[in-house]
C-alpha cells in the first residue's frame, strides 16, 4: 500500500505498547467510542451490567475500578457512579418512585434533597412528607400503603442530629418500605449502612464522592450502592435514561485520593471533636451540635450505630443577643476559614445559616444564628487560635 498521509498515520498508527505493565495507579482510560473487534463482536449481546464495554458513557476500566472500590468501601455489592452527589440523590428518588408513591424525608435532610422532594417529584405525581429523624415511632405511624421510600441522613445536614437509624430502618423493614441513606457524612467509615446491626441495614446508600472520597475540593461526583441485584437494576435503568457520564480525569482524582481516605477521616474527626468541645465552653455560644457531644441531639443514636467515627462538621448556635449581622461579622473575621459550601477538603470552611428557612417541623434547638464549621487539614492549634481571635472580636462588639 502506498504511504498514507500524516493524519491517517497518526490515527491508525500500528505501534502498541508492550504487555506486562504493572503499577499501583490505575490507568486513565477515556473514550466515547469503544472499538469492537469485528461486526460479530459488535452484534454480541452485552448486558448493561458493568462487566463489558459498549460505549464510553457506560464505563471504562477506570470508572469500573472506582465503582468496585466504592462498593467495597460501602460493604455493598453494586455501585453506580454519577456526576455529583445531587445526581445520586435524584437517581435514587427518580429510580425508585412512581406516580402515586410517597417519599418520607427527614426534616434535617440535605437542602437539595428537600428541594427535589418539594419541587420536582410532585411534577411526576410523587408526594412527600417530612419526618422527625429522632422519632422512629412517629415515622412508623406515618408509613402508609403509598409510602415507597424513606430517606435517612446520618447525621443530618447543618444541625447534625443523628437519627434513630435502628428504629427507622426496623420500622421500614417491617412494612416492606425501601430505605435510602445519604451516607456522605459517614463516608462508609463511621458505620456500615448495610449492616447497622446484625441483619439490619438500608437498601440503598449514596454518597457525594465530592466530599471525603475526593478530599481535594476539586471534583464533583456521586455514588449509589446496593446489595440487592434487582434494586441495582431498577437504579441502573434510570441511570441509563438520564445519560449520566463521568470525566475519567475526575475518576482518576478520586482513585488517587481513596488510599488516604481513612487517615483523612480520622485526622479531620480528631480536629473537629477538639474544636467542637472547646467551642462549647465559649461564652458567646449557646449550643454546639456534633453527634459525639453528649448534649447534642441524637448523641445516643450515634453511640448505638457508630463503630468509630464522625465527620469533620460541627455547628454552633450563637447566643440570641448576637444579631445575624454580628455573627456574619464573626465569620468574616476568621482568617483560616474559607466562606463557602461543601466540606471534607483540605481547607476549613464556615457558613452562617438561617434555620427557619429549611425546616418544616418545629425545631428543638436553641434559638439563635447558626454557623456550620467544616474542618480541614490545617493544624488544630492554628484553627483554635483563629476561632478565638474572631470570637473575642464578637464579644467585644466589634
Ligand atoms: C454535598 C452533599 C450532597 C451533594 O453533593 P454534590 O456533589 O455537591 O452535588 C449530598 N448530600 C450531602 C449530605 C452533602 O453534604
Amino acid at each position: 500500500m502506498s504511504k498514507r498521509a500524516i493524519s491517517t498515520e497518526q490515527i491508525h498508527h500500528p505501534y502498541r505498547p508492550p504487555e506486562g505493565w504493572d503499577a499501583h495507579p490505575v490507568g486513565v482510560f477515556k473514550a466515547s467510542t469503544v472499538l469492537f473487534k469485528d461486526t460479530a463482536d459488535l452484534h454480541r449481546y452485552r448486558p448493561r451490567d458493568g462487566k463489558s464495554y459498549r460505549y464510553g458513557l457506560h464505563g471504562t476500566p477506570t470508572s469500573y475500578t472506582l465503582a468496585a472500590r466504592i462498593a467495597t468501601l460501602e460493604s455493598a455489592e453494586h455501585c453506580l457512579l454519577v456526576p455529583s452527589g445531587l445526581a445520586a440523590v435524584t437517581l435514587v428518588s427518580l429510580g425508585l418512585l412512581r406516580p402515586g408513591d410517597e417519599v418520607l424525608v427527614p426534616d434535617n435532610v440535605y437542602g437539595q434533597n428537600r428541594y427535589l422532594s418539594e419541587s420536582l417529584l410532585p411534577q411526576f405525581g410523587i408526594t412527600y412528607r417530612f419526618y422527625d429523624p429522632l422519632d422512629a415511632a412517629g415515622l412508623a405511624a406515618m408509613l402508609g400503603p403509598q409510602t415507597k421510600l424513606v430517606w435517612l441522613e446520618a447525621a443530618g445536614s447543618i444541625t447534625l442530629e443523628f437519627p434513630d437509624v435502628l428504629g427507622i430502618v426496623a420500622a421500614c423493614k417491617q412494612r416492606g418500605v425501601l430505605t435510602a441513606m445519604d451516607n456522605t457524612w459517614g463516608a462508609g467509615l463511621a458505620f456500615n449502612a448495610f449492616e447497622l446491626a446484625p441483619g439490619l441495614g438500608v437498601d440503598v446508600s449514596m454518597q457525594a464522592l465530592t466530599k471525603y472520597p475526593s478530599g481535594g475540593a476539586d471534583v464533583l461526583m456521586g455514588s449509589v450502592c446496593t446489595r440487592d441485584l434487582a434494586l441495582h437494576e431498577r437504579l441502573n435503568y434510570m441511570h441509563e435514561h438520564l445519560g449520566y457520564g463521568l470525566g475519567q480525569n475526575d475518576v482518576e482524582l478520586v482513585l488517587r485520593a481513596l488510599p488516604t481516605l481513612a487517615l483523612r477521616y480520622r485526622a479531620q474527626d480528631a480536629t473537629t471533636r477538639a474544636l467542637a468541645q472547646w467551642m462549647q465552653g465559649r461564652p458567646e455560644v449557646a449550643q454546639v451540635l456534633h453527634p459525639a457531644l453528649p448534649g447534642s441531639p441524637g448523641h445516643a443514636y450515634w453511640q448505638q450505630t457508630s463503630s468509630a467515627g464522625a465527620a469533620c462538621l460541627y455547628s454552633a448556635i450563637f447566643k440570641p443577643e448576637y444579631s445575624a449581622a454580628q455573627v456574619d461579622a464573626f465569620v468574616d473575621a476568621l482568617e483560616l476559614f474559607g466562606i463557602g459550601y461543601s466540606w471534607a477538603g483540605p481547607m476549613s470552611l464556615a457558613v452562617p445559616y438561617e434555620m427557619s428557612r429549611s425546616r418544616a417541623l418545629p425545631s428543638k434547638l436553641a434559638p439563635g444564628r447558626i454557623v456550620r464549621f467544616a474542618l480541614g487539614l490545617e493544624d488544630v492549634a492554628d484553627l483554635q487560635a483563629d476561632l478565638a481571635q474572631a470570637l473575642s472580636q464578637l464579644s467585644a462588639g466589634k
